[in-house]
């Protein structure tokens, strides 16, 4: 019974994405997993820059936790082989975090196709066109994280963003509280929804890590972090050294 309620949805979702994106067909693997594939046709739109996406063959895997999880994708051709492709084959579409959020909030095929994959591919052939990304160059580290999350969270400080990821971190969230980013609200009325919404898209360690590369650069730029904003056990120590 699970199984035709499941299998129904990806039906559904897969038909949604076969009315924009005609080539699509679906089909099962040897695994038992359903798989979308073909050409992707599209065009694609940022700053009045329309990029024509074509030529392009995808492969999209579900897991059996579709679609409560974003699917997989493969490029099947080796067109961006050298372009954020993991050593499998599947496209590096951002860190998980932001492709989880973008996912969750149209948790469908064409909402995974047209949040993530083509965007993927705009900037693709958006590089190979004028030799630079469109959305420019997402840093890598503790960088990258920090300008994710200031976007994310729509504030500039990073002491903040670090007092934000303090709560993720030690799932020690109190909407009573002051929100960490200076607002005067509570916690329940400023920041809580964003917090509670990606709470549930990575483990505290995950956010762990991630507050870890954000303090220690902050900690690099000399940033004087608040002792309220600072992990309790494992970094507050090491801080006031
Ligand atoms: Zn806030």
């Amino acid at each position: 019974m699970i199984m035709d309620v499941k299998e129904n949805i990806i039906r559904k979702h897969f038909q949604d994405l076969q009315a924009k994106y005609p080539a699509m067909k679906l089909s099962q693997n040897v695994f038992g997993n359903w798989v979308v594939r073909g050409e992707l046709c599209a065009s694609a739109k940022f700053e009045n820059v329309e990029i024509k996406i074509e030529d392009v063959k995808i492969e999209l895997i579900l897991s059996a936790m579709y679609p409560e999880t974003h699917p997989v994708v493969r490029e099947t051709t080796g067109l961006t082989k050298e372009f954020h492709t993991n050593t499998d084959g599947t496209l590096c579409l951002g860190t998980p975090l932001a492709v989880r959020v973008t996912y969750m909030r149209h948790p469908t095929l064409v909402g995974f196709v047209e949040g993530s994959v083509i965007p993927f591919f705009f900037a693709f052939n958006y590089l190979a066109k004028y030799g630079e990304l469109p959305f420019g160059e997402l840093s890598h580290g503790g960088k990258g994280l920090l300008e994710y999350y200031q976007e994310l969270f729509d504030i500039s400080s990073g002491e903040q963003v670090l007092g934000l990821l303090r709560i993720l971190a030690e799932s020690d969230y109190r909407g009573h509280l002051p929100c960490p980013c200076g607002s005067h609200a509570t916690l329940r009325q400023c920041h809580g929804e964003i917090l509670r919404e990606i709470s549930t898209l990575q483990s505290t360690d995950d956010f762990f890590m991630d507050y870890y590369s954000v303090y220690k650069l902050l900690s690099e730029l000399n940033v004087t972090i608040s002792q309220e904003f600072l992990i309790k056990r494992r970094i507050a120590k090491k801080h006031q050294k």
